[in-house]
């Protein structure tokens, strides 16, 4: 097992050892997926975000953008501020 960090809600999510894994019997104990896009960026996405995704097409980097901006991060360090407006 590993963990990585969410690249929209910046949760750190724990993730199988491989692919082979994944699709197995550690299925269920991953909470999270890479996401390679169409253009070749990468993101790693909990699957919560994922669901945040457009389901009836390709996700694009904008989308994951639109999704990030609408997500609050599930951990908030010591230089984290409030911007209003
Ligand atoms: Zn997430």
């Amino acid at each position: 097992m590993a963990s990585e960090r969410c690249d929209v809600c910046e949760r750190s999510v724990r993730i199988a050892g491989g692919i082979g894994d994944l699709w197995n019997f550690a299925f269920e104990s991953t909470q999270g997926m890479t996401l390679e896009l169409t253009d070749g960026s990468e993101f790693f996405l909990c699957f919560d975000c994922v669901e945040g995704l457009p389901s009836d097409r390709e996700p694009t980097e904008t989308d994951v953008a639109d999704l990030r901006a609408r997500t609050d991060p599930a951990e908030s360090g010591s230089d984290h501020f409030w911007h209003w407006g």
